[in-house]
């Protein structure tokens, strides 16, 4: 069990401070229940840091983030927000912790819910019991590439570019990653690549094969082409265990993945730095979804990808598999026994809202542990 607890939640903007308040009560829970504290902080980020500091991230919040064992954060933006420039805008606090804390693999589970099988744009026999890892590479690859840039050619056309770059070792430390959890789960990995087209391709799918040989051979490794595995996702996502790719198709991947499970109020995400000497890695943990403008205010957001990502945290920070379990178990009972905020609503089930879902949570929770 990792002796550091310490916390920093970010609630931000929007439905971000509802789903983090959610978090708050199973933490509080946990304290009372299972005797597990966590030393908590708390404080600003992107439009609501803004609004007092005049920037979407303060210097000190960023020493906050990097000396906790990891990071909570809600979501950020919103309209009142949107004609800043560009380096005061709330999504740049979130850049700055990713690039900072080295955040560099970035793991998308697409689970689904057994009550919740219908609401997938898939059948349901493909998508019951789905559970998928993706790792996506976060910090490298085209998105960061030099050269890049548009420029005016001498006949007056206008040309882009973009370059896609990887080294060994940031294909070697985000594999590495993929191969952990794969150890913790069905022990395989499939690594996603475009070798016939791509010289990256070529070095990605040459570096994992390496690595797998020296330290990973007891892990199944299949490498396949990133475009047949979109079409494989929607065919036969069950085949998936850990997925690891780079950074733009690990963007696109992921987000087809999340279609599969219904809805964006129920998807976690973690962001995993290097571990340091002590084996420290540092971490963040959100919902993949915004701060909702149209919905904030009115008690009715989804928080349970705020509570997936806590029970992330416990798991990969705070290696409290038990006590991950134990949420992630609370969360499937309550939609099992009928319960829905409006985002994944049914006919014939019991709409509640976020304060109550939270408080069913718990009241699973002292089920489950009595
Ligand atoms: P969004 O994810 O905020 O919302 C998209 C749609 O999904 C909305 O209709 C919203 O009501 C619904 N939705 C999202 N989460 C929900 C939940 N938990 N429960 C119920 N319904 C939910 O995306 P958007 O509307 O494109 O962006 C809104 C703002 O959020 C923008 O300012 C954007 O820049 C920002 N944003 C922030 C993050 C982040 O902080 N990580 C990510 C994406 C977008």
């Amino acid at each position: 069990m990792a002796a550091n607890k310490s916390l920093l939640i970010l609630p931000g903007d929007g439905i971000g401070p509802e789903g983090m308040a959610e978090v708050r009560k199973v933490i509080n829970w946990m304290d009372k229940r299972r005797a597990v504290t966590f030393d908590v902080a708390e404080d600003l980020v992107g439009g609501a840091s803004y609004d007092k500091h005049g920037v979407p991230i303060t210097d000190k919040v960023m020493e906050s983030a990097l000396s906790r064992a990891c990071v909570l954060f809600g979501a950020v933006g919103g309209p009142t927000y949107d004609k800043l420039p560009f380096d005061k805008r709330p999504e740049r606090a979130l850049l700055r912790l990713r690039k900072d804390m080295d955040l560099f693999a970035n793991l998308r589970p697409a689970v689904c819910f057994e009550a919740l099988v219908e609401a997938s744009s898939l059948k349901p026999e493909l998508v019951a019991g789905l559970d998928i890892m993706i790792v996506r590479e976060l910090t490298g690859g085209v998105y960061f590439g030099t050269p890049r840039g548009i420029e005016t050619l001498p006949d007056g056309q206008r040309r882009g570019v973009n370059t896609q770059v990887y080294t060994t070792s940031e294909i070697h430390r985000v594999a590495a990653v993929a191969f952990e959890l794969a150890r913790k789960r069905r022990n395989k990995v499939t690594s996603l690549e475009k070798n016939n087209v791509m010289e990256s391709g070529i070095l990605w799918k040459e570096e994992v094969t390496k690595l797998h040989a020296e330290k990973y051979s007891d892990v199944q490794l299949e490498h396949m082409l990133a475009d047949n595995g979109a079409m494989q996702l929607v065919r036969n996502p069950k085949q998936f265990d850990v997925m690891v790719t780079d950074n733009l198709f690990g963007d696109m991947l992921s987000d087809e993945a999340a279609m599969l499970t219904g809805s964006l109020g129920m998807l976690p995400s973690a962001s995993l730095g290097a571990p340091d000497a002590t084996g420290r890695r540092l971490a963040m943990y959100e919902p993949i979804h915004g701060s909702a403008p149209d919905i904030a205010g009115k008690g009715v957001a989804n928080p349970i990808a705020s509570l997936m990502s806590f029970a992330m945290a416990l798991r990969y920070s705070f290696d409290l598999q038990d006590d991950a379990d134990l949420v992630e178990k609370g969360i499937k009972n309550v939609l099992a026994a009928g319960y829905r905020t409006p985002d994944i609503m049914q006919p014939g089930k019991t709409k509640v809202g976020t304060v109550q879902m939270g408080e069913l949570l718990i009241k699973e929770l002292d089920k489950l542990a009595a």
